[in-house]
């Protein structure tokens, strides 16, 4: 249930509307728009009746949401939520008009990879860079990440850079350290469904970017940001990276239905990772453009200068030069990059 205010309403409205809806034990949560402040009825058990409502100074209008997610929904919020990092002159929106690229390797590997890889993705256009110190690998002999020093030697990335970071918090214990470090906390395809890690980075400082499970339906995966949201925390970007499906022909099927599909039903900035989606090289640049065609806001991409040393994800990095081919081909689609 949303209960809509009038432009006009005072504030004295608002926490009379809050303090109805607290009576009946449930939770209000004020939504802050452009044109208009909503309120959001949550923890409901059954129907809410809207005349319970109607007759509050202030209220314009009292509109059911159908869906099983709340917050998440565009019935809740019909404006783009547009998320932004840092401030002023080197500030990055993302969930605008603007195609963000967030591009490095898949897991930081040492001071040296990291940087080099980082000034060749700056100089390419990318606004943010990408490394994993923590990994959650398949095997658990594979190299599990450089830990806490690869959260140091991403800060240096962003001081030497001034990129703004992404990387990844593999359970809620590392989530206090990623905070710490990062600008958008990820959370990978595995944790999709980790709802103790979904809650803690709800509680976060910082943005999250959440990668859909490799197996989850949309409805699962929108459940999943709105228990992110449902913490307090409306800076979520929804990130498809690819299913699980028969085919031998790519290591997942982006699932470019889901594009679409998630724009309209949730205001929530929409990332595509064609790297993890493709898996192999030759087919992560026209994944990218595509999902640049249907208006996603940002792409995440692998880009490691020597991919066949690289200590995970090496099939599947794009070399520096194909990453400006890459941005090269958008500018020329007329994507604002
Ligand atoms: C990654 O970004 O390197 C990663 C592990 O992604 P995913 O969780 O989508 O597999
Ligand atoms: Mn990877």
């Amino acid at each position: 249930m949303l209960i809509v205010m009038h432009k006009e309403a005072t504030s004295s409205d608002l926490d009379a509307v809050i303090k109805r809806i607290e009576d009946h034990g449930w939770e209000a949560k004020p939504i802050p728009g452009g044109e208009r402040t909503a309120i959001g009825v949550l923890r409901n058990k059954g129907p809410v009746d809207p005349a319970m409502f109607l007759d509050l100074p202030g209220v314009r209008d009292v509109i059911p949401v159908s869906k099983p997610y709340k917050l998440v929904s565009r019935e809740m919020r019909p404006e783009d939520t547009v998320i932004t990092l840092g401030e002023g002159e080197g500030s990055v929106e993302i969930g605008g008009n603007r195609l963000v690229l967030m591009a490095g390797p898949c897991a930081v590997e040492s001071e040296n990879q990291a940087i080099e890889i980082a000034h060749a993705v700056k100089e390419s256009g990318a606004k943010l860079f990408r490394g994993g110190a923590f990994k959650p690998r398949s095997s658990p002999y594979s190299f599990q990440g450089l830990g806490e020093k690869g959260l140091e030697i991403l800060a240096k990335v962003r001081e030497e850079t001034g990129l703004y970071i992404v990387t990844e918090a593999t359970d809620h214990e590392v989530c206090d350290l990623v905070e710490d470090y990062t600008d958008i906390i990820q959370i990978g395809t595995r944790n999709m469904q980790n709802y103790r890690l979904l809650r803690r980075a709800g509680q976060a400082s910082k943005p999250v970017l959440l990668k859909r499970g490799m197996w989850a339906t949309m409805d699962e995966f929108l459940m999943a940001a709105e228990y992110i949201m449902s913490e307090g925390n409306n800076q979520v970007l929804l990130c498809e990276r690819g299913i699980r499906t028969f085919t031998r022909h790519s290591r997942n099927t982006l699932d470019v239905n889901a594009i679409p599909y998630m724009r309209k039903e949730s205001h929530l900035p929409v990332v595509v990772d064609p790297s993890h989606a493709a898996g192999r090289r030759d087919q992560v640049i026209p994944l990218a453009r595509a999902a640049a065609a249907m208006g996603v806001h940002a792409l995440i991409l692998e880009v490691h200068t020597h991919p066949e040393k690289a200590l995970s994800d090496g099939p599947q990095s794009l070399y520096p030069e194909q990453f400006q081919e890459l941005v090269d081909g958008l500018r020329a689609m007329n994507i604002n990059v």
